[in-house]
């Protein structure tokens, strides 16, 4: 079963929840662990950005200011 990072829209609360693709933060009834609210939005986890390090044979600069 996947994990899903879901961020609180009212305290900016970020929290780890496992449940099947197939589920939704509305059909689990997901409230914030920290302030209670039901505005929970999924984040949508980007590993395309997260590995800059390497470099790429793309040559693309995410910034514009990389040096050659
Ligand atoms: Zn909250």
């Amino acid at each position: 079963m996947p994990t899903y990072e879901y961020k609180c829209q009212k305290c900016e609360h970020i929290m780890e929840v496992r449940h099947s693709m197939s589920e939704t933060a509305d059909s689990l009834k997901l409230k914030c662990e920290n302030c209670s609210s039901s505005e929970v939005k999924k984040l949508i986890s980007t590993p395309f950005v997260m590995t800059s390090n390497k470099r790429s044979s793309s040559g693309s600069c995410p910034t514009g200011t990389c040096p050659l």
